[in-house]
């Protein structure tokens, strides 16, 4: 069971809530040009089909700040612009209708900007994240414990903007060594009642990167830490997004449909993979409780579907459908998916 949560400020990016006793939510980042409108649009509405809470889009330039204006019109979720550390692009993206922005304020040194920011940043409603990242500490750092490191120099961050009366503000640090990440989180989670964006960074393909954004983050929402997760994958963004709900689902903090599939064997008569993936992407987005199976036999996966609330116990031809642990029907595999989907749709 997961240690009472830290008790942290609440902000609003939109109308979705970090920190506080909000659910703690899911974001990812686009990975195609802001400048492409209909592939950002396309992707943004792929990561909603999954249930991402939260988007985030890279504004590099004054071209892709006047491109996240067009998107934001056309997407329902609230758009977070990533600025780093341009004060121009930061009031372009504010106009454009970003609902968060993450700043790099170790780069920010004209104190009349940061102050001109954080006012209309505090006009607006419209929280900031900063933080620090394992490969992007000053040089004055540079001889420190690593992780005292990290945590100075995050606090360093936020002080740019509390200074001028900023309270929204999320904080994060991130490091590539799981480990190292638990260590530096848990000692600022410590220290100060901001919300943590939680994450491990650079953490690399679709397999090592599920590893270790699901120790390193698991680790610490199990310890009550954490208020919005990335997982950061080189991979599909729809990877990073599934991955943050089945962490949070694991640790029962999040509610959602449950996919287990065998593992396969010399009696396996299906492709339980592929339809174990089809199934979990047409399942993510649902919000309550549902065990699903997903077995490749019909002699073992009668049995072994028992405690599902829906199951497929797949057949050469055709594939017992089980409901409540019962089967409900045998049908053709070339129906299998169309019934089971039918079925699934009476349930939720
Ligand atoms: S359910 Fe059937 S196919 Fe799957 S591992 Fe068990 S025996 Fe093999």
């Amino acid at each position: 069971m997961v240690m009472n949560r830290r008790v942290s400020r609440k902000v609003y990016v939109g109308d979705i809530a970090i920190g506080g006793d909000a659910p703690i939510t899911v974001q990812s980042m686009l990975n195609v040009k802001t400048t492409d409108i209909d592939g950002c649009v396309a992707q943004i509405n792929r990561l909603e089909s999954v249930g991402c809470d939260l988007i985030r889009l890279a504004v590099p330039d004054e071209a892709s700040a006047e491109a996240f204006g067009e998107i934001s019109k056309r997407v329902g979720l609230p758009l977070i612009a990533d600025v780093h550390y341009s004060y121009k692009l930061a009031h372009a993206a504010l106009k454009n209708g970003a609902k968060k922005l993450r700043m790099n304020p170790g780069n920010m040194t004209d104190f009349g900007e940061i102050e001109e920011l954080s006012k209309r940043l505090i006009d607006l409603g419209v929280p900031v994240r900063v933080g620090v990242n394992g490969g992007s500490l000053a040089p004055k750092y540079r001889g420190m414990n690593e992780v005292d490191a990290l945590v100075e120099s995050a606090l360093e961050c936020a002080d740019v903007f509390e200074k001028y009366g900023m309270r929204n503000i999320v904080v994060a640090i991130k490091h590539s060594d799981p480990l190292v990440n638990a260590a530096a989180n848990r000692k600022l989670a410590a220290v100060c009642d901001y919300p943590l964006h939680i994450g491990v960074t650079e953490a690399g393909t679709l397999r090592s990167g599920l590893v270790k954004s699901a120790i390193g983050i698991g680790m610490l929402l199990n310890e009550g830490i954490g208020d919005t997760i990335r997982v950061s994958l080189s991979a599909d963004v729809v990877e990073e997004a599934l991955a943050g709900k089945k962490i949070l689902q694991t640790l029962g903090l999040r509610e959602g449909a449950d996919v287990v599939a065998c593992p396969t064997c010399a009696r396996t008569q299906i492709d339980v993979s592929r339809l174990a993936n089809e199934i979990e992407i047409k399942t993510a987005n649902i919000n309550k409780p549902l065990k699903i199976s997903v077995l490749g036999c019909p002699l073992n996966g009668i049995g072994e579907g028992r405690d599902s609330d829906l199951g497929i116990a797949g057949g050469e031809t055709r594939s017992v459908i089980l409901k409540d642990g019962e089967i409900f029907e045998t049908v053709s595999n070339e129906q299998l998916m169309q019934k089971f989907e039918a079925l699934l749709a009476e349930i939720i």
